[in-house]
């Protein structure tokens, strides 16, 4: 069932480099509403869980380590088509590779350190929002 919800989180290059203004500023301007919005860091154990999808590939241990480095912005967003207008809004993986004007090409420094996460699946944005956030915290 789609729930026109995603889940992002401004990775801790972005929150380390003073972005949070900047993004939160372009995802009101592209239409989204913050439903739920928090600072957090994660643990070993979260980013592990989080991110288990990717435990067998090669640069989970560096995921791991860098997104636990230092505090995320964890939010919740709500627009029509929620999903795939975020990651539109985002751009690709690789900051190289994305659109002009999207979040990762205007404040991504490269594929690892991309600066925002944004969920792949209605699902995925439904488990990865329970992950960060009570019913109480979102609105
Ligand atoms: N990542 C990486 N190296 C890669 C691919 C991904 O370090 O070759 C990191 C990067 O931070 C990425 C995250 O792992 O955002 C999750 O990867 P995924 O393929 O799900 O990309 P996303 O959905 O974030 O665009
Ligand atoms: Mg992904």
């Amino acid at each position: 069932m789609a729930t026109n919800r995603t889940f992002t989180m401004l990775k801790p290059d972005a929150v380390e480099k003073g972005h949070i203004g900047a993004i939160l500023e372009k995802i009101n301007a592209s239409g989204f509403r913050i439903v739920a919005l928090k600072l957090t860091q994660m643990t070993t154990a979260d980013a592990k869980a989080f991110y288990a999808i990717h435990s067998e590939r090669p640069f989970f241990g560096e995921l791991v380590e860098y997104m636990t480095r230092g505090p995320i912005v964890a939010a919740i967003l709500e627009k029509e088509n929620a999903v795939e207008d975020f990651r539109t809004l985002i751009g690709a993986t690789n900051p190289a590779d994305a659109a002009e004007g999207t979040i990762r090409k205007l404040y991504a420094a490269s594929i690892g350190e991309n600066a925002v996460h944004g969920s792949d699946s209605d699902e995925n944005a439904a488990i990865e929002s329970a992950f960060h956030f009570s019913g109480r915290e979102q609105f």
